[in-house]
């Protein structure tokens, strides 16, 4: 059996940063931190920074003092003050493309812009965007029919922005919907480069005559790798692998060639233990 790693794939430039800090403040002797919501979507990572005496908090009041790590995803603005206040240090490791994306919605509503985030309102990075705002100057979206429930005439200009992990083409049903109630709809181009690239090789796996099959291995809460499955699947079949436990020598009964690819949220350890996982199926005796 033959093995085809996408062009791109795992580990974006936000998410290596954000295990490099992490690790380096335990490293440092950094045993009384925690960190807010999983630092990236991947069960293996939380579990490695746990083991390194960094563990993983849902909310603000777990913290039992010393460091909080916030994550890639970013935060609320107003939870720096709330940590600070609670006599907290902050290890910030929010992506630069995030810090972007509220500068962004900051400008745009200072000019008077109603705001539609498009994406999942109970992800962290969303509810970074969203918790300090009004509630009247934004909408989150995923569906046109959230969409039709509103009456986009009474908006003096609508900013579109999205969550940076999205595959865009599956909300332009409900851009497109609002862009034909309204003339005055601007879209800020924000899913983010290492989403895309991704996006792309799988793309260019599934297009791939010699590739059989597609594992995409990420985290359970993982965004942007149940994207790329579900990219994946609508060209062959593809497979999500949490953890080499999912494999099921079925899926490869028939394989010559494995295409492989990874969210931005997998480290490259559990891309290689999946990968000997797969070969031993394929060497063993049936
Ligand atoms: S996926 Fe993009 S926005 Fe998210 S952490 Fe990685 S580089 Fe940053």
């Amino acid at each position: 059996m033959k093995f085809k790693r996408a062009a791109k794939y795992g580990f974006c430039a936000g998410v290596r940063i954000a295990d490099k800090k992490v690790k380096k403040f335990a490293r440092l002797g950094g045993r009384d931190g925690s960190i807010l919501g999983q630092v990236v979507h991947n069960e293996r990572v939380v579990d490695e920074m746990a083991d390194l005496g960094v563990p993983t908090i849902e909310a603000l009041a777990e913290a039992g003092g010393g460091t909080v790590v916030f994550s890639a995803h970013g935060v609320p603005p107003s939870f720096h003050d709330d940590a600070r206040r609670a006599g907290l240090k902050i290890l910030d490791t929010t992506c630069p493309f995030v810090y972007d994306i509220h500068d962004e919605a900051d400008a745009a509503v200072a000019a008077g812009t109603h705001l539609v985030f498009i994406g999942k309102p109970d992800h962290r990075e969303v509810i970074g965007y969203t918790h300090d705002r009004d509630p009247a100057t934004y909408h989150v979206l995923t569906t046109v029919d959230e969409a039709r429930e509103i009456d986009w005439g009474r908006y003096p200009a609508v900013k579109v922005l999205y969550q940076t992990t999205l595959n865009a083409d599956d909300y332009e049903d409900v851009v497109g919907y609002i862009e034909s109630r309204t003339a005055r709809v601007s879209r800020a181009d924000t899913i983010c480069y290492a989403t895309k690239e991704n996006q792309d090789a799988v793309r260019e796996l599934g297009t791939d005559p010699e590739v059989d099959v597609i594992l995409v291995i990420g985290g359970r809460r993982s965004a942007n790798t149940r994207h790329l499955w579900e990219i994946g699947r609508r060209f062959k079949p593809t497979y999500l692998v949490h953890d080499i436990g999912d494999l099921d020598p079925e899926w490869f009964a028939a394989a010559a060639t494995v295409g492989i690819t990874a969210g931005a949220s997998t480290p490259d350890y559990m891309i290689d233990e999946v990968e000997a996982a797969v070969s031993s199926l394929a060497a063993a005796p049936v």
